[in-house]
């Protein structure tokens, strides 16, 4: 989701790269769940996070739904999937009862960047640190490509970059569509990145997968 904040205000003023060392290392937590309560709907998913936890915790996109361990809202003027806070706790549902993410491996990405956030320039991002979000006061420093523990980082930010480029020519578009055509795009979106599994069995056929889609989505909609 997009934030208009002064950058300033929220980071210690500085953008930083994958290679970069940043005081972002909460030391795996250690005994605090603090930003995996209370979150509403903002740790949103994007297609990869349903991907790994499809594949991780052998549950697809309908299961976590009928589950309630997600639900659909509306970000930035589509349809995009959430972790659902679950109600009796207001706490993520894959928050264990000793305070700990059970599905740390495949946890999302958003979850992978905390207590990081990414800078939108022209042609590519930056990473920030959110200074005020963090509980633990003394974080170590470590370098950016570690604390996201992705193997191939580059082809992530790509990924990350192409979906972000999308949701950004989506909104343009529903300022120009009629009524009934903003719930085609929505629903398809939702119906060919999130509904419809994804058969990869590693990162880098997700990536191919995810850009076939993305071809086909294009051309539907006439996006360049
Ligand atoms: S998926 Fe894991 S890290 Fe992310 S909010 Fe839930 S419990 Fe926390
Ligand atoms: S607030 Fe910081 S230390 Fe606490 S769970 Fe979140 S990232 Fe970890």
């Amino acid at each position: 989701m997009k934030r208009n904040v002064d950058l300033k205000e929220i980071s210690d003023g500085r953008l930083y790269s994958f290679g970069d060392m940043v005081r972002a290392d909460c030391r795996d937590c250690e005994g605090c769940s603090e930003c995996c309560r209370g979150m509403g709907s903002s740790i949103i998913l994007d297609p990869m996070d349903v991907w790994r936890l499809q594949k991780g915790i052998k549950k697809g996109f309908q299961a976590l739904l009928e589950e309630g361990k997600i639900e659909l809202n509306m970000a930035d003027g589509m349809i995009l999937p959430n972790l659902k806070m679950d109600a009796e706790r207001e706490a993520c549902p894959f928050l264990d009862g000793q305070g700990r993410c059970s599905v740390h491996d495949c946890r999302p990405g958003l979850c992978r960047l905390f207590p990081l956030g990414r800078y939108y320039e022209e042609n590519g991002f930056r990473y920030f640190i959110q200074i005020h979000e963090c509980r633990k006061q003394d974080r170590g420093k470590i370098k950016i490509k570690k604390w996201l523990g992705i193997p191939n980082l580059k082809g992530y930010e790509n990924y990350i970059l192409e979906w972000h480029g999308f949701l950004n020519q989506c909104e343009d578009a529903l300022e120009t569509l009629s009524e009934e055509n903003v719930r085609i795009l929505e629903l398809y979106v939702l119906r060919r990145f999130f509904e419809t599994a994804y058969m990869a069995a590693d990162e880098n056929g997700f990536y191919e997968e995810f850009s076939a889609r993305m071809e086909e989505v294009k051309e539907k909609f006439g996006f360049k």
